[in-house]
Order: C-alpha cells, then structure tokens, then sequence
C-alpha cells in the first residue's frame, strides 16, 4: 500500500477529526464498547507522541455521579458540575489517556 503524502501535523489533525467523530456516535448511540476502543486508540497513538485532546471526560466514567463514558455529569449534593463533567472526571481521564491509571 502506498504511502499517503501528508505531514506529521496533518496526520494529526486528521486523526483528532476522526476520533472526535467516532467519539460523537459513541453517544449518540449510548455505546461504551466504542469508547472503550476510542480509548485504545488514543492511548496508542499518544504513546508515540501524539498530542490527544483528553476532550474533557467523556471517553472515562465518573468516579462522582457514575455518568456512564459519553454521557454528561449530573449534580451531586457537594459536588457541582462544572460545564458538563465533574473535576475529578476529567483527572480521571487524563491520568487514563496519560497511562498513569488503567481504564476503569
Ligand atoms: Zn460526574
């Protein structure tokens, strides 16, 4: 197969375009195990140093208010969403992405 004619940073661009796509049909349709692949695919590509968004915390579920991966946070007594995901779902998330974590 020949090599496509595209720079390091298109590639990139590209890649993050795919993977926002894919993660948006993810919820769409409600489907964890395309998350779950959707972070397979984020943690190979950054461990050969791709710069991958951690897209706040969608791609983890949340350690506070269990939102499943892809859905928004929901208000917990004491623990106010900012935006729409947890603080300490979006840590989770990149720790996970980072490889510091295994995937919960
Ligand atoms: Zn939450």
């Amino acid at each position: 197969m020949p090599l496509i004619k595209m720079t390091g940073e298109q590639a990139a661009v590209q890649f993050m375009e795919g993977m926002r796509e894919v993660a948006a049909a993810a919820t769409r349709y409600r489907d964890e195990e395309l998350f779950g692949a959707l972070l397979k695919m984020a943690r190979a590509a950054a461990s050969q140093g791709v710069a991958v968004e951690p897209q706040g915390g969608q791609f983890a579920p949340c350690p506070v208010c269990d939102a499943a991966p892809g859905r928004s946070c929901i208000n917990v007594p004491g623990h106010p969403v900012r935006g729409d995901f947890h603080p300490e779902r979006v840590e989770l998330a990149a720790k996970v992405l980072a490889g510091e974590v295994p995937p919960p």
